[in-house]
């Protein structure tokens, strides 16, 4: 199955997004919405959780559920094995369970609690292994505590990914180098890498726009290191940012990028569901206020259709290389524009053709945004300016990756 085709396809079972909004410290990049924890609010939020799933979900079978955050291992035990209870009976169809971690948090019972609800994946946020630029991040963790969080979760029978960041202001590309190898000498099943990005007002952006920091530069070269060594090291290089073992992608992430329901709980989740994408509020107490007046705070709220959906896909399908097959149902003057775009990246390298489907090349991988462009401008003006506003690639990217 192809990431364009899986539009229109029978629907598969849905993923499942719980935003968990609180963290114990403020990481020095981070422009995430966040609440500060505390035993009430977390009780307060889990009871909201609940509500809110009885208050939206319709029946559908749940194939993946991914909790992300924030950081979701700030809950003790007990209170993960309350999440368990959001979801009544037995869940056939569910393939995968993801819970991100900070290796702070990752502690025996937790992740026993973890495992007897039915997680997964452990995803943990690593970024890096060198102490001076984990103080620069203001992360809060020791390379001890990673390398004692991995080998806690290693003892159980989860999967692994680790999450890293390169192009941190004054990083040289023998340090990032570093930080890879470091990783894959772990062995994990999956693994993250992301260019930092300095968003607002963070702390982060701030120092490095009063030049207190050098300034960011170009993460290309940091990319290309990553695939090189990744590859080598037998990871299968399955999305820009992702690399995993064989058959250990990351299954959520790939049903929202091929355009698959999902539907998000939790303050700040986004949803693809119902004909719908949204996003609940980013304040838990207007997200709790909402829910349990069962008129729950919307953003970004946009209906959905064929030509959306299908340029969405297309979209997410430049970033992965399952390939790109243009669904039947598409508007004809869309579907003839990018068959010729893809005719030209073909030529230019970007793209191959076979089996009736075009898959992007590791050069078209490095280009996927710029390409994501000349697809939006593709797309008659009419099939994008839909009047709730899905009409550029940074929004429609922010709606769908939670
Ligand atoms: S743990 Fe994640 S969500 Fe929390 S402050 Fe750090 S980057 Fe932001």
């Amino acid at each position: 199955m192809t990431s364009a085709s899986c539009a229109n396809s029978t629907k598969p079972p849905i993923g499942v997004y719980m935003h968990v909004p609180f963290c114990a410290s403020r990481c020095a990049y981070c422009a995430f919405y966040k609440a500060v924890p505390s035993r009430t609010a977390i009780e307060s939020y889990l009871e909201t959780l609940k509500l809110e799933w009885d208050l939206r979900y319709r029946g559908e079978p749940v194939g993946t559920i991914f909790w992300g955050g924030g950081t979701p291992s700030i809950l003790s035990a007990r209170q993960l094995e309350t999440v368990r209870r959001i979801f009544p009976g037995p869940l056939p169809a569910l393939k995968e369970w993801t819970v991100e971690c900070s290796p702070l948090t990752v502690t025996k019972d937790r992740l026993a609690a973890m495992s007897d609800i039915g997680v997964t994946r452990i995803s943990i946020g690593v970024e890096t292994f060198d102490e001076k630029f984990l103080k620069l991040l203001n992360r809060q963790q020791t390379i001890g505590q990673i390398f004692g969080a991995y080998e806690l979760v290693r003892n159980f029978s989860f999967d692994i990914n680790l999450d890293l960041m390169f192009s941190l202001p004054g990083q040289k590309l023998c340090q990032w180098e570093n930080d890879l190898r470091q990783a894959i000498a772990l062995d994990p099943d999956h693994l993250s890498t992301y260019c930092l990005t300095l968003e607002g007002e963070t702390p982060l952006a701030t120092r490095c726009r009063n030049k207190m920091l050098p300034a960011e530069h170009g993460g290309e070269k940091f990319h290309r290191l990553a695939c090189e060594l990744l590859r080598t090291a037998g990871y299968e290089h399955y999305e820009v940012s992702n690399f995993a073992r064989p058959k250990k992608e990351c299954l959520h992430n790939v049903h929202t990028w091929q355009m698959h329901d999902w539907l998000g709980i939790g303050p700040s989740a986004a949803s693809q569901y119902n004909g719908r994408r949204f996003k609940n509020v980013s304040d838990l107490n207007q997200w709790t206020f909402g829910i349990r007046d069962e008129n729950p705070c919307e953003e970004d709220v946009c209906t959905l259709d064929e030509n959306l959906l299908a340029q969405d896909a297309i979209i997410f399908g430049l970033r992965m290389r399952k390939g790109i097959r243009l669904p039947k149902s598409m508007d004809i003057s869309n579907r003839n524009a990018c068959l010729h775009l893809f005719g030209s990246w073909c030529d230019k390298g970007y793209m191959e053709y076979r089996n009736d489907a075009h898959y992007p090349t590791e050069r078209g991988l490095l280009l996927a945004d710029a390409l994501a462009v000349e697809i939006l401008r593709t797309f008659n003006e009419s099939s994008l300016a839909n009047e709730d506003g899905c009409t550029d690639y940074s929004a429609v990217s922010l709606r769908i990756v939670n």
